[in-house]
């Protein structure tokens, strides 16, 4: 874990390179910089690059690239998942040590609705067919609050929405939930803002840290941006790729997504936007909402 625990400010945007920047994750990682420049911190950006078969060639590039262009400039070196794999066995050999963990061989026709353990897996420990998967063993009893700065109260009956989770797949991959919370920590994070279709993943996360002994940082989920059909802009709903050469045009219409108040016309560059835009951020103005709508703020 990250030694120096003095209170301060550190923010991150952890993209994964599944495809370019679009318009959705534009505005996650806009909140998060505003955030943390209005707040006089740091600004970390982390590569998700933990799952090769869904990742695209050249996208980390590529979003980096964007970052830049839009004059999100990060404090540290970029921290790449890909490098991180003895932290994340590290941390697996402590949840083992607490008994907290099982080995799973279920198919997927055998999981439950909620992705949890059906079979008899855990009573079947020295006879399981490999490869299986390592699940965390959540009790039934287990429940996590926590208040988001956006979102406000959120209470999960962890142990009954999710009985266990993945945190070592079948095909030997690190699971993002064990990732994100092992980085967050030795990070020193302390403050994430993301969209809001990571809030489900939150509690699961939560427990994570309480079993690591690690600090819970402070969560604001911002409302994700859909289509027309209702669908999360992403990669697999064919969100167009941001246009760089649009910089300053994209920073605006996120700022309006995120109902914070206009730069003035008169800025062009992306620095005097930002620079505006931090001065002038208020969290407060973001809605309450899960989700957008994308045409609402449509210039
Ligand atoms: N890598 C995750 C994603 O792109 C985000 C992780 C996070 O912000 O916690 O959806």
């Amino acid at each position: 874990m990250h030694a120096d625990s003095s209170p301060r400010y550190r923010g991150r945007f952890a993209p994964s390179p599944t495809g370019p920047l679009h318009l959705g994750s534009l505005i996650a990682a806009l909140a998060s910089y505003l955030d943390a420049r209005h707040n006089g911190g740091t600004w970390l950006v982390r590569m998700e690059d933990l799952d090769p078969p869904r990742e695209e060639k050249g996208a980390a590039d590529l979003i980096l690239a964007s970052l830049r262009h839009h004059g999100l400039h990060w404090d540290e070196p970029v921290l790449y998942q890909s490098q991180r794999g003895p932290a994340y066995t590290a941390a697996l050999a402590v949840l083992a040590a607490g008994g907290h963990l099982f080995s799973c061989d279920c198919t997927r026709a055998l999981l439950g609705p909620d992705g949890s353990c059906r079979g008899d897996c855990r009573r079947r420990q020295q006879q399981l067919a490999a490869p299986s998967a390592t699940r965390v063993a959540v009790p039934p009893d287990c429940l996590i609050r926590f208040n988001d700065r956006i979102q406000g109260c959120v209470e999960s009956k962890l142990g009954v929405a999710v009985p266990d989770f993945v945190v070592k797949r079948k095909d030997g991959l690190h699971a993002y939930q064990l990732a994100v919370v092992v980085d967050d920590a030795w990070q020193g994070v302390d403050h994430i803002v993301r969209g809001s279709d990571l809030l489900d993943s939150t509690a699961r996360q939560v427990f994570l840290q309480q079993l690591l002994g690690y600090p819970t940082p402070r969560y604001s989920h911002v409302p994700v941006i859909t289509d027309s059909a209702g669908q999360k802009y992403s990669k697999q709903n064919h969100a167009p790729a941001l246009d760089d050469r649009r910089a300053s045009a994209n920073l605006r219409t996120a700022l309006a997504f995120l109902h914070q108040q206009a730069p003035p016309e008169a800025l062009a560059a992306t620095a005097a936007i930002l620079d505006f835009a931090s001065r002038h951020w208020l969290p407060a103005n973001i809605p309450a909402a899960l989700s957008i709508a994308a045409d609402m703020n449509r210039p």
